[in-house]
C-alpha cells in the first residue's frame, strides 16, 4: 500500500499595511497553485479597510484551502513609542511587542508546519519562537534586493566602527559601496529616520536585523534576474555579507484572481474604466503615492496645476489622509470648486482606494507618476509602464536610483523626498511631459515587462524556486 505523500503546509504572517499584505497574499497564492495547505496568520485589528477587505476577498475565494487565524494583538500605549504618530509604524511596533502571543496559535495548528514564512518587519522579533519550532523559517522581504544589501551590510559598516556605541549619523559617509553592487548608495538616499540624531525605533529595528538575518532559511524577494540580477547574484554569491541564507527572486508577484472586487462594490472604478476606454492607447498618466502617503495640503494646488498643464489625460488618486477609515473630507472642500472642474474637464481626480493593476493595465495608461513603493514599481514593470519617480521617503531613493538606472524611469531628483518642498506646478507638468515624450522609456519599459512575464509564468523562475523549495520540504517532513 502507498504511503501519501505529506501535505505541504506553509503558514504566513504578515504585517501592516497594503504594500505588505499585497505581496503577503501574492506569495501564498502561488503556494496554494502549487497544491499547498496554507494557514494566514493576521494581525488583528488591521489598521485599513483596505486591508481587511482584501483579507476577505483571499478567504472566501479559498474557503477550504486557506485557514485564517486571527492573532489578537495587545493594545500598545503610544506614549511608549518615541516619536511617531505614524499609524503604520505604531502597528508595526505592537506587532513585535506580541509576537510572544504566537507560541499557543502556532502549536494549536492541526497540520504541522513544512515553512513559515514571516514578514520583513519581523526579522528579530520572532526568532524566539522559531527557535522553538522544528520547520524552517522564511523572511518575506517586501522592498528591493538592493535595500536588503543595504541592510545586510550596515551591520559590517557598524562593525568598522571604532567608536564604542557607532551611530549611523557616523558610520555612513557620504555614500556607501556596498561589495559587488556598482551603483553606491548616496547618502542622501538612505532613509531619513536611519540618519536622525539620537534613536529611533526605525533605526534600532535595521541594526538589530542586519546580523539576524542570517538566522532565518532564506529571503523571498518580490524581484527577478533582469531588474536586480547584480544585487541578487551579490547577495547570493556572500558578496554583500557572508553566510546569508538564499535569496530568492521570485519576482514579480503579479496580481491575483481574488484581488477582484464584486461588481457591486467597484464604486469608482467602473467610471475610470469607462473614462480610460474613451483614450487613445498611453495618452493617460496614473498619478498615486502609495496606500500609505498623504499628499502634503500645500502640495495639491501645485500638483493639480500641473496636471492641467502637462498635456495628457490622467487618473489622480489623492489620499487625504494615511489610514482611509479616517477619511472625512471630500475633495472639492480641499480643491475648491473651481479647480476641481477644471481637472475633470482633463481627466479623473478621487481620493478613495483603486484597484491599482486594473488601471495599471489599461492600455490607455502610458506613463505611472508614482512615489516609488516597491509595490507599486514592479506593478508598473508588469505592466510594461513608464515611471516617474518623486520618493516620498523610506527606501523610494533606493528604488529611483534602480529604475533609472534600467532605463524604465526617470526620477525628479531635484524634488528631494516628497516632504522637503513644494514643487510647482509647472515642474511638475514638464517631468511629466519628458516622461510621456520618452521612447527610450517606452521601449525599455515594454521589454523588462516581457521579462517579468516570463519570470513569473509557466516555467520562469519563480516556478522553478517555488517547485524546489515544496520539494526540499517534502524530503525533509
Ligand atoms: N494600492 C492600490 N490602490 C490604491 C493605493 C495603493 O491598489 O489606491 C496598492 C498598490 O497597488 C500596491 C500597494 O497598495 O500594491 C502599495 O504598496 P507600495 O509598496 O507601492 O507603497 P506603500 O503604500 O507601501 O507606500
Ligand atoms: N518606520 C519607522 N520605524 C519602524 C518601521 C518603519 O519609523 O520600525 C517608518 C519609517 O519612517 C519608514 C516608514 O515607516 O520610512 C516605512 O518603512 P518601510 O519603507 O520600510 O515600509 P513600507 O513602505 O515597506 O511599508
Amino acid at each position: 500500500m502507498s504511503v501519501p505523500e505529506p501535505a505541504v503546509h506553509v503558514a504566513f504572517l504578515t504585517s501592516a499595511g497594503m504594500g505588505h499584505l499585497k505581496p503577503c497574499l501574492r506569495l501564498l497564492s502561488v503556494f496554494l497553485r502549487h497544491g499547498c495547505k496554507v494557514t494566514l496568520i493576521i494581525p488583528k485589528p488591521t489598521v485599513t479597510l483596505a486591508e481587511s477587505n482584501l483579507i476577505s476577498r483571499l478567504c472566501s475565494s479559498f474557503p477550504h484551502q486557506v485557514t485564517q487565524i486571527d492573532f489578537n494583538l495587545t493594545p500598545l500605549d503610544p506614549t511608549t513609542v518615541n516619536a511617531t504618530n505614524d499609524p503604520f509604524f505604531l502597528q508595526y511596533e505592537t506587532i513585535r511587542r506580541s509576537v510572544h502571543l504566537l507560541s499557543p496559535i502556532l502549536s494549536s495548528l492541526s497540520t504541522s508546519l513544512s515553512a513559515f514564512v514571516v514578514d520583513a518587519f519581523l526579522v528579530s522579533p520572532i526568532l524566539p519562537i522559531i527557535e522553538k519550532m522544528t520547520c524552517p523559517s522564511y523572511i518575506q522581504f517586501t522592498s528591493s534586493a538592493r535595500m536588503l544589501s543595504f541592510l545586510a551590510y550596515v551591520s559590517v559598516l557598524a562593525d568598522s566602527d571604532s567608536a564604542a556605541q557607532p551611530h549611523p549619523t557616523k558610520f555612513v559617509g557620504d555614500a556607501i559601496q556596498i561589495p559587488g553592487i556598482k551603483l553606491p548608495i548616496p547618502r542622501s538616499s538612505v532613509p531619513p529616520p536611519f540618519l536622525l540624531e539620537g534613536t529611533n525605533s526605525f533605526q534600532r529595528m535595521i541594526m538589530q536585523d542586519s546580523p539576524n538575518l542570517k538566522k532565518h532559511d532564506g529571503v523571498f524577494m518580490n524581484s527577478f534576474e533582469e531588474l536586480e540580477g547584480e544585487a541578487l547574484a551579490a547577495l547570493n554569491e556572500g558578496k554583500v555579507v557572508k553566510g546569508l541564507p538564499p535569496v530568492y527572486g521570485i519576482g514579480p508577484l503579479m496580481a491575483c484572481e481574488f484581488e477582484n472586487v464584486d461588481e457591486s462594490q467597484k464604486g469608482c472604478m467602473s467610471w475610470i474604466l469607462e473614462r480610460l476606454n474613451e483614450r487613445a492607447e498611453g495618452s493617460v498618466v496614473y498619478v498615486s503615492l502609495g496606500n500609505r502617503t498623504e499628499t502634503r495640503r500645500d502640495q495639491i494646488k501645485d500638483m493639480a496645476l500641473g496636471l492641467i498643464a502637462c498635456g495628457y489625460s490622467f487618473v489622480w488618486v489623492v489620499k487625504l489622509k494615511r489610514v482611509d477609515r479616517e477619511e472625512d473630507e471630500g475633495l472639492e472642500d480641499v480643491l475648491g470648486s473651481e479647480l476641481m472642474s477644471k481637472l475633470r474637464e482633463k481627466g479623473v481626480v478621487v481620493k478613495e482606494f483603486v484597484d491599482q493593476i486594473k488601471i495599471l493595465e489599461h492600455p490607455a495608461v502610458g506613463g505611472f507618476v508614482t512615489h516609488g513603493g516597491w509595490n507599486s514599481v514592479t506593478e508598473a514593470i508588469g505592466e510594461g509602464v513608464k515611471i516617474l519617480i518623486w520618493p516620498q521617503g523610506a527606501d523610494q531613493k533606493f528604488n529611483a536610483e534602480l529604475l533609472r538606472n534600467s532605463g524604465v524611469g526617470i526620477w525628479a531628483e531635484e524634488w528631494g523626498w516628497g516632504t522637503q518642498k513644494v514643487v510647482e506646478g509647472k515642474e511638475i507638468a514638464k517631468r511629466i511631459k519628458e516622461m510621456m515624450s520618452n521612447e527610450c522609456l517606452r521601449v525599455k519599459a515594454r521589454e523588462m515587462k516581457d521579462a517579468a512575464r516570463k519570470a513569473c509564468g509557466v516555467g520562469g523562475s519563480c516556478e522553478v524556486i517555488i517547485k524546489r523549495l515544496i520539494e526540499e520540504w517534502k524530503r525533509n517532513a
